[in-house]
């Protein structure tokens, strides 16, 4: 599978620039989509998913263009929507059941086994009779999840797959999403929480206000920022002034003040010992240096 986004610009009707010249290209497996609240993400999928038109630019599907082949496409997605919503009155079953109808599963027989299958793989088959919207956060997630998969799509997009999830939960979605990517499907996670990415994502890319400012392997991404974070324990008075300078990634209160992480080039005047760095301080990294290029900052944390 691959998905070619060539030129991708949207400007709402009220003039707002969702997404600038986007170029960018997907292949098979789990791709993290990756950017702050307002980046463009929600913007891109819903384009992706047919639900809406860019401005400018084209999207292929394996060779296939979006603009003319929007049937034919649709019928290869699965999408699960941020704010995914369940009838009321439905069982488990029933929801699973109805979805499966819609996406054109037309002999009952064959739909049953399937539903039966997809309740197991995503450890819904106990709760078959509940009614769905008396599911927990985690449960509903993972029903709709079972409804974006149901018809077998070779593209499935999640956007912001693990809001509102307790810890474990998420890591249960996270793994049950990695499992499905072992087939030849492109599996887009679409999210704000840097944690959804990096233990399952091969690749990413990062949006900032519209823009791709950045594609190719989370691992390349944190190489970027080899060099670039520090750690040091500060007093009071020394955080106010290393915060109004640097991002700062953690804080850990002890005896002194605080342990904390800073992203710098060079964070003197204080004196900090280089740490190795993670996805996280990467992603802040990166950002920053977003914020300073586009605010024309003096400070320029560019080798
Ligand atoms: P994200 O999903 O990364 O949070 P969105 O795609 O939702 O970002 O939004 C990108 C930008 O487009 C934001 O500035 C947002 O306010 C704006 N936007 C989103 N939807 C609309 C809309 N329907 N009309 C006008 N502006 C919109």
């Amino acid at each position: 599978m691959k998905l070619e986004i060539r030129n991708l610009s949207k400007v709402y009707p009220n003039g707002n620039k969702a997404l600038d010249d986007v170029n960018l290209t997907i292949e098979s497996g789990m791709f993290g989509l990756l950017g702050p609240n307002g980046a463009g993400k929600s913007t891109l999928m819903r384009i992706l998913v047919t639900l809406l038109e860019p401005s400018s630019g084209s999207v292929f599907v394996d060779g296939l263009d979006l603009s003319k082949h929007r049937e034919d496409i649709r019928r290869m997605l699965g999408y699960l929507p941020q704010d995914f919503r369940f009838f009321s009155n439905l069982t488990t079953f029933e929801f699973l059941d109805y979805g499966a109808r819609l996406s054109g599963m037309k002999d009952s027989k064959i739909r049953n086994n399937a539903v039966h299958q997809m309740l197991e793989t995503v450890g819904l088959y106990e709760a078959r009779d509940r009614k769905a919207n008396k599911l927990s956060g985690g449960m509903k997630r993972r029903l709709g999840i079972a409804q974006a998969l149901i018809n077998d799509p070779r593209i499935i997009i999640v956007d912001e797959p693990t809001t509102g999830l307790d810890p474990e939960e998420r890591i249960r979605f996270r793994n049950l999403l990695s499992t499905i990517s072992s087939r030849d499907v492109i599996i887009i996670l679409s999210t704000h929480i840097v944690a959804d990415i990096s233990s399952t994502c091969k690749n990413m890319a990062l949006l900032s206000n519209g823009q791709l400012a950045y594609s190719g392997s989370p691992e390349e991404l944190i190489d970027l920022a080899k060099g670039k974070i520090w750690q040091m324990t500060v007093n009071r008075d020394e955080m106010d002034r290393v915060s109004n300078l640097f991002p700062v990634t953690t804080t850990i209160p002890v005896d002194e003040g605080w342990e904390i992480e800073v992203v710098a080039n060079d964070p003197s005047p204080f004196k900090g010992i280089p740490v190795e760095p993670n996805l996280e301080h990467a992603y802040v990294y990166f950002m920053d240096k977003q914020l300073r290029q586009s605010n024309d900052l003096s400070i320029d944390i560019e080798e």
